[in-house]
């Protein structure tokens, strides 16, 4: 099959997205030989969320020997938590050396998608009307690549240069330069450190403090690297170490919620020893349970916080003026570039791409309560479509790259049914798809995802965990390993019988 751009020749399967999951699902296709499939992404080059964040200290808070493909091991990693250009490098060189790129049509924005009940294919269509068939598709468009704007009155009035973390502007020089960064998140903890040193004055816009704990990174030596290529096993013991530290982390967040405080207390600890300011750590300390929120992991985000020039804000900000950011309590600290660390919008792969499947019916409408499907990877009503990283598939504590495996391995079994014709279409029922989402709902219960109403702390938490109607939508409610057993295989018996 010619896939080569401005051809609309029927692939099998379109694979929505070159990030890490498009580009897994593309490798475990090759490795079953099949070729009859293309990849369409929207920018010119591939990476996702390793493309689009290149902010200063952008780096992965899982290690990097777990922050890898268990296929594609690798010992060269130059530090314990590799950078965000490290981890790029490290895609592009895994997606050439298997083969991918020949694979990749860039410049594909596919903006709808329609599912024919006839011909049993999908109709994808691109932003500039190219149209596409396919027999089914695998999104791998990522869960959190769409900056959420700050709502703040006076906004567009700031006269200096503001950009999204996610959208670093590398033209505008922060030296000597009065910065102000909005939002103390996974990605602030990594930028405030990072320019610190080099702005005149810094302040930082917390609206919610956040549970911290070491991250205690430090480059490998030479002799590590050698030891970790030429030992056998070696990378793999790091990398399994690596994994079930992280599982066992699961144990308080999903099972017993006051296991817990023990990483409270660590986090406290690391506070008050690198803070004396007893008000300044008052203002960091959290009030709701550890893992509510996403953990973060910085050696150096606290120690930025003592710095002369940075200050932390914690009154809510209330306007933005031409040169200067305004808080509640009437102060104007002028400023001359904003960063906006504020996050993504809420997780829902049909936000961008209008999904019409069986029957007319809209994604985006079924899910205006928040997404929801089969164990994050297919959707009763449209058939042959595949999720990765999908509806209750995100992770706090351990690696997504382990999630996307497991996904990827389940979906292609569900691919080889329409290759050998077991299934004309494959479609989740809806009762298997109730079933698992009730089963889910059950188990959040006792997570510290949920806070009891009964309880007076800690307090609940908001976060991009949970959809506006108050369900989590992003997490699985569980540990990573357990994920993985669920989808080793795919059971006929939650599809329909489409069979011809
Ligand atoms: P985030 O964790 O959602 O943080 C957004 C921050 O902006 C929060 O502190 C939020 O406050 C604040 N905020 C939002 N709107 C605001 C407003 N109008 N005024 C003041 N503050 C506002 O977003 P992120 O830092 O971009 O990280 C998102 C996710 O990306 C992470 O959870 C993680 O999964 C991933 N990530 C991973 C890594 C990694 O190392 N692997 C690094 C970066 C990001 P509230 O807390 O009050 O909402």
């Amino acid at each position: 099959m010619d896939t080569r751009r401005g051809d609309t020749a029927t692939p099998s399967i379109v694979i929505l997205g070159a990030g890490c999951a498009g580009i897994c699902m593309a490798i475990r296709l090759l490795e079953k030989g099949r070729r009859d499939f293309v990849i369409f992404e929207k920018a010119d080059s591939l990476g996702g969320t390793w493309r689009d964040n290149t902010y200063p200290g952008c780096a992965c808070d899982v290690p990097s020997h777990l922050y890898s493909f268990s296929f594609a091991q690798w010992s060269g990693w130059q530090r314990r938590f590799a950078p965000q250009s490290e981890i790029l490098a490290y895609i592009q060189q895994v997606s050439k050396d298997r083969g991918v790129d020949h694979h990749i049509q860039f410049g594909t924005r596919i903006t709808a998608m329609h599912w024919c009940d006839e011909r049993l294919i999908w109709t994808l269509v691109a932003d500039d009307g190219r149209r596409f068939t396919a027999r089914a598709v695998v999104s791998a468009v990522g869960g959190l690549h769409l900056p959420a704007a700050a709502r703040i009155d006076g906004i567009d009035s700031f006269a200096g240069p503001s950009f999204h973390s996610a959208r670093w502007n590398h033209e505008i020089d922060l030296t000597g330069q009065r910065v102000a960064v909005i939002g103390t998140g996974a990605s602030a903890v990594q930028i405030v450190p990072a320019i610190a040193s080099r702005v005149s004055q810094l302040v930082v816009c917390q609206r919610t403090p956040n549970w911290i704990l070491p991250r205690n990174d430090r480059p490998y030596s030479r002799l590590e690297r050698s030891a970790y290529r030429w030992i056998p096993g070696l990378l793999q013991l790091s990398r399994w170490l690596s994994f079930w530290r992280s599982e066992i982390t699961a144990i308080g967040f999903t099972l017993q919620r006051k296991r817990v405080s023990r990483g409270q207390k660590q986090s406290w600890h690391f506070l008050s020893a690198t803070i004396p300011d007893r008000e300044l750590c008052h203002k960091l300390s959290p009030t709701y349970s550890l893992g509510c929120k996403r953990v973060l992991l910085s050696d150096d985000f606290y120690r930025s916080l003592t710095l002369p020039q940075v200050e932390l804000v914690t009154d809510p900000i209330t306007r933005i003026t031409p040169e200067a950011i305004v808080t509640a309590d009437g102060r104007e600290r002028p400023v001359d570039v904003i960063v906006y660390a504020t996050g993504f919008l809420p997780f829902n792969p049909s936000a961008e791409i209008a999904i019409h499947g069986r029957g007319g019916r809209v994604l985006s409408e079924e899910w205006h309560s928040g997404p929801q499907a089969f164990r994050g990877v297919t959707v009763a009503g449209y058939p042959n479509y595949f999720m990765l990283m999908g509806p209750n598939s995100g992770l706090g504590h351990n690696s997504i790259l382990f999630m996307i495996e497991s996904q990827v391995h389940y979906i292609e079994q569900c691919l080889q049914w329409l290759a050998r014709g077991t299934l004309a279409a494959v479609e989740v029922t809806e009762e298997a798809q109730k079933a698992c989402n009730d089963v889910m709902r059950e188990r959040f219960r006792t997570t510290v995802w949920e806070t009891p109403p009964e309880q007076k702390w800690p307090l609940p938490c908001t976060s991009w965990y949970r959809h506006a109607s108050g369900r989590i939508t992003a997490l699985w409610p569980g540990f990573a390993v357990g994920y993985w057993r669920l989808m080793r295989r795919p059971d006929r018996r939650h599809f329909r019988d489409s069979a011809r």
